[in-house]
């Protein structure tokens, strides 16, 4: 079996994803599944949208090609602002994008009137996470700028908590979200089709029983992927944390007693080195390391203590004897782990219990069936 390796059991992915969708619809949310932490890897968006997620959101660009080349034909929306320098690619295959810059906005509507296209524009408003934003009394102006463009129509309106400041949002943020939303539409007009509310860290927010005012959509990937809840790292009632298992193979055992690093110049390394001193410790080395995946993001099995990394080593202590040369063990990630993982060009990834795509239903279509005949 190819190490190291990803399992990806796409039926739980399905389930997680219908848990929130279920979940949500409840309360009038839809879920935007976002496929970045999973490099936009086909298999897992078709989970995402067979669990009932109502379209795909991608940071990157060369993810949304991915899944456009592997036959992927839903609605999909850029939530990093574009590059400049991507235009005309963005408008060629996502169907909206998030915006906070009014250059990159113009030069949206420019590619797309170039394409005979329109692209839908989400603006992006900060609401105290100060990583991506429109300052709030910015924000009426740039979206009369964008109902005035043509080429771009204005199709929401989103926030985004907790990424860079690690802020849970407050209902009173929620609140003023929804009251900006209304203060949008009253002064410049369209109906404001979406509103995002956030991510995986608006679910404790959505699920609870405040009145939810204009936030009708979530932008869901790690409590997807991960069945986790971003802030607290609990998991999610009746959700699967175990989509995901990282594979790694043994490649030196060493019975050898490990002398502890004690005098380490750095106090933080000598305690993350330090291994119990008992002769019967035995050192594990596998090949995967710092440049595959975020090796302080896994976690061990009961009995395996993670020593440390380099760029393409991993050293674990145990007393347990079995494992030797050429096995293999099994690594859960979080959400740093994974979305490295993820991306290495060394790891396979191997999905399993995927459904028939197409659908059984659109394979049986008439023009299939004559083809046949
Ligand atoms: C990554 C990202 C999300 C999804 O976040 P999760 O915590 O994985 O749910 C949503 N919105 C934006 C803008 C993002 O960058």
């Amino acid at each position: 079996m190819n190490c190291p390796r990803i399992d990806v059991d796409l039926r739980k992915i399905r389930h997680n994803t219908q848990t929130i969708v279920g979940r949500l619809n409840a309360r009038g949310i839809r879920v935007t599944a976002v496929t970045k932490a999973a490099s936009g890897h086909p298999a897992i968006a078709r989970a995402m949208l067979d669990g009932g997620a109502a379209g795909l959101a991608e940071a990157r660009l060369s993810n949304v090609k991915r899944l456009r080349h592997a036959g992927v034909t839903c609605p999909i929306t850029l939530i990093r602002t574009p590059m400049l320098s991507q235009v005309d690619d963005v408008v060629q295959v996502c169907e909206a994008s998030y915006n906070t810059e009014m250059a990159v906005i113009s030069a949206l509507a420019a590619a797309a009137v170039r394409h005979n296209t329109v692209h839908g524009i989400i603006l992006m408003v900060e609401m105290g996470d100060l990583r991506e934003g429109i300052l709030p009394h910015d924000l009426g102006d740039m979206a009369q700028r964008a109902v005035d463009m043509p080429g771009v129509a204005l199709k929401g309106i989103g926030a985004n908590f907790a990424c860079l400041s690690g802020n849970a949002p407050t209902a009173a943020k929620m609140q003023a979200l929804s009251i900006l939303v209304n203060e949008v539409e009253g002064q410049c007009g369209p109906f404001i089709e979406t509103v995002s509310g956030g991510n995986s860290a608006n679910l404790p927010w959505a699920l609870g029983g405040r009145a939810t005012g204009r936030i009708n959509d979530l932008r869901i990937g790690e409590a997807i992927l991960l069945g986790v809840d971003p802030i607290t790292g609990d998991q999610i009632d009746g959700m699967y944390r175990d989509a995901f298992t990282l594979v790694a193979e043994v490649i030196e055992t060493d019975a050898k007693s490990v002398p502890p690093l004690i005098g380490q110049a750095d106090p933080a390394v000598a305690k993350i080195r330090l291994v119990p001193d008992t002769s019967e410790t035995m050192r594990l080395i596998f090949a995967i390391g710092h440049q595959d995946t975020d090796a302080t993001g896994l976690t061990m099995p009961p009995g395996y203590t993670f020593v440390g990394a380099t760029s393409d080593h991993l050293v674990i202590a145990t007393q347990d004897p079995t494992l030797c040369v050429g096995s293999e063990m099994r690594f859960q990630m979080n959400y740093s782990a994974l979305m490295r993982a993820m991306a290495a060009p060394d790891i396979q990834i191997r999905t399993r219990n995927a459904r028939p795509w197409p659908s059984p239903r659109t394979a049986k279509s008439p023009s299939n069936h004559l083809a046949l005949v």
